[in-house]
């Protein structure tokens, strides 16, 4: 068996990872390259696979750095097929073709410009729309045979709707084997979705993500005492409040959170505004996965509608959005994209920043180079759309809402592995978060560590 980590090794994004076993070949993600757009654009135009050998790709849930290369695989000769879960399914078939619509304008940007080395977009939108007919779902905790001696199991990994991880049972040459990858690993007690869920049994090769390996988040609970104060206090001084917020998942979880307090009465009747066809789409997608839900939670079996209640506004059209820029008095606008890279959230952000009464709430992680990172770091003045725009807002951070495991979360989450995996490779991590991961299974009695760089192949 060997495994070689095409993505999200000695980084976050890019998420690829190629098992061979045997004569098979399996992907396990099929992500796209985020951040610093020159180089991501050259790691995603350069397919590192022979595409047409693949027997399978799992897929382990449907955020873009995790699935947005799944089209261009089709578009390469790719035809077998793709597991996922069911809500990952249906997420994927709103997120994926509004990847490649963003392809589609970075292709015509960068045509304007004479700097297009490709003739046509790395994928289009219509192209990404076909993927889910490759894709096969799996519900969680229902094992199955995916190619002759493997066989796969899904468990929660409660970082999004529909997210997994992913359990392989390997038979070799007689010998039976447990690989696990961890996929994006969540928290425990984020809103609407189950907490995660380690898969039980010994695991001889673990694969796991690292993100915030060198960190401790807020619990969720002060997470949303923070919200409550920062509504509180930016509506009294009557200024609004931007948060950039990837459109699936995180803008659910804040509607949700807007939801309970508008209910409770914990904030004063101030319009919210979710701003991104994308989210509402994937709202929509929410509604269809209430099995996904987290029935312990009181908003969940209370109400018939976790997203809708008389102040939140859905937001399709243009027009409307840019009608956002000229409203007055407080206000909530929740708009992608999640690092403020790109959506709506630029134009919100260049007409509201310069106003001290106003707030940009992080509420996701944010990558180097990224905008939603520059104005976490306190800059004065940011580039927007090609302009220096002063930066005069407050800019807050509320890690509780992340929707990924801090370090003691993680060791929570291999302490619930039933035994200590043989061997680990950390990836989905900046070098420094890759060290901290690879410390703390090693401080846990993990024998052999190993921290894959782009393309190194390991002998399992
Ligand atoms: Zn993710």
């Amino acid at each position: 068996m060997r495994l070689t980590c095409w993505g999200a090794a000695g980084e976050v994004t890019g998420s690829m990872h190629l098992l061979e076993i045997g004569p098979k070949r399996i992907l396990l993600d099929c992500g796209l390259f985020q951040g610093r757009r020159e180089e991501a654009r050259n790691k995603n135009e350069t397919f590192p696979l022979a595409v047409g050998d693949l027997d399978a790709v799992i897929v382990s849930h449907a955020h873009i750095d995790h699935t947005g290369r799944l089209p261009l695989l089709r578009k390469l000769g790719f035809t077998g097929p793709i597991f996922c879960t069911p809500a990952t399914r249906d997420l994927a078939s709103v997120m994926l073709p509004d990847s490649g619509f963003i392809q589609e304008k970075d292709f015509e940007f960068l045509g304007k410009r004479g700097q297009n080395h490709l003739a046509e977009p790395l994928y289009t939108a219509h192209d990404a729309a076909l993927v889910p007919d490759q894709m096969v779902s799996l519900p969680y905790e229902r094992p199955l045979d995916i190619v002759p001696g493997v066989r796969l199991t899904y468990t929660d990994a409660g970082h999004m709707l529909g997210s997994a991880s992913v359990v392989l049972d390997v038979d070799t040459a007689g010998a039976r084997r447990r690989i696990v990858f961890s996929g994006d690993i969540g928290r425990w007690g984020l809103p609407i979705i189950r907490d995660p869920k380690p898969p039980k049994g010994p695991a001889d090769v673990l694969i796991i993500e690292s993100t915030y390996a060198n960190k401790v988040h807020e619990s969720v609970i002060e997470a949303q005492a923070l919200l409550v104060g920062y509504v509180n206090k930016v509506a009294k001084r009557g200024g609004k409040i931007f948060i950039p917020a990837f459109a699936i998942e995180r803008a659910q979880e804040l509607i949700y959170e807007l939801h309970g307090m508008a209910r409770d009465g914990a904030m004063p009747k101030i319009p919210i505004y979710v701003d991104s066809p994308l989210a509402v789409n994937a709202t929509d997608v929410f509604r269809l996965h209430p099995e996904a839900f987290d029935l312990s939670e009181r908003l969940v079996r209370e109400t018939d509608d976790l997203f809708r209640f008389p102040l939140v506004k859905y937001v399709r059209s243009v027009e409307e959005s840019k009608a956002l820029n000229s409203l007055r008095g407080p206000a909530i606008i929740i708009a992608a994209s999640g690092m403020a890279e790109s959506g709506r959230i630029l134009h919100h952000l260049r007409n509201g920043i310069g106003d001290h009464r106003n707030l940009v709430l992080i509420v996701g992680f944010q990558a180097s180079y990224t905008l939603g990172h520059r104005l976490q770091e306190g800059a004065k003045e940011v580039r927007i759309y090609g302009d220096m725009v002063p930066c005069r807002a407050e800019v807050a951070t509320i890690g509780g809402y992340s929707g990924h495991a801090d370090r003691n979360e993680l060791r929570q989450w291999v302490q619930g592995l039933a035994a200590l995996p043989k061997r680990a490779f950390t990836v989905h991590g900046e070098t420094e978060q890759l060290q901290a991961m690879a410390g703390l299974l090693r401080d846990l009695g993990v024998k052999q560590v190993d921290v894959p760089s782009l393309g190194e192949p390991f002998e399992l």
